[in-house]
């Protein structure tokens, strides 16, 4: 039931769709229209059984790189497509500091069949941001992320547990050689006897190439992690280096 203060709230304050702009009755969440809310788009399967790229057709399989083995992660998954308006949302908080539509995302995510596909973990652990980076944002969008979409296991994050040992350039602006060498040894850990043996489940953004989300997992594997599971808000469905080339999306 909404109460009076909300009432008066949304009255002085009218809340709009965070997808059209349009302004909406109340600021329950989501803040979405139905127009924009019935457009959005979620992954769904079929998909890789282990890093969770759709396919076009068929039934869930092992994609070519999780085949060769090619992750160190044991299921990873991501709720939306990298497009708008959840690209929109997840830049502004990342560029801008814009909060608004973390709350939205997070409420939408937290109640997804996505999120359902995860063990309880011991440990959640957000994709760190280097220090420099961390002070120059104010936040990790990680760990907020991290927070948004799972407060029911909001006392096992360790946003202090794995850290950049150096600053990184974004993979997408590199390529072979120059991406190997710009992650390699990039995270290190400040206490192994944490995830030795646990279960963890990886926070992050947006699954780009996989290469930065990859490299925590070796971090992680290397300190002797017993499960790792990965998630991020969205995922880029463009071809990258390893990335899927057929893709499917679904209405939500
Ligand atoms: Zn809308
Ligand atoms: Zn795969």
């Amino acid at each position: 039931m909404t109460s009076y203060f909300e009432a008066f709230k949304d009255l002085l304050f009218p809340p709009f769709c965070l997808g059209c702009e349009r302004w909406l009755e109340s600021s329950r969440l989501p803040l979405f229209c139905s127009d924009c809310l019935s457009q959005l788009a979620v992954i769904q399967a079929p998909n890789c059984r282990c890093c969770g790229v759709p396919f076009l057709v068929g039934a869930d399989h092992l994609c070519g790189d999780c085949l060769t083995a090619h992750y160190a992660f044991d299921l990873a998954r991501s709720l939306w497509p990298y497009q708008p308006p959840v690209s929109t949302l997840i830049h502004a908080l990342k560029f801008q500091g814009n909060l608004t539509g973390l709350a939205t995302l997070g409420w939408l995510a937290a109640g997804s069949d996505c999120i359902k596909q995860f063990v309880e973990p011991d440990l959640i652990v957000p994709v760190p941001l280097f220090l420099g980076r961390l002070r120059e944002r104010g936040f990790n969008q990680a760990l907020v992320i991290a927070q948004g979409c799972f407060p029911q296991w909001r006392n096992r994050i360790d946003s202090g547990v794995l850290f950049r040992t150096r600053a990184t350039v974004p993979q997408s602006s590199l390529s072979g050689k120059e991406r190997r060498r710009n992650l390699h040894k990039a995270f290190s850990l400040s206490d192994f006897s944490k995830v030795k043996g646990k279960r963890i489940l990886l926070v992050d953004d947006v699954f780009t190439t996989g290469s930065t989300i990859n490299e925590c997992c070796k971090t992680l594997r290397l300190a002797g992690a017993a499960r790792i599971e990965c998630f991020t808000l969205a995922r880029s469905l463009v071809r990258g280096s390893t990335g899927p080339a057929q893709v499917v999306m679904a209405a939500l």
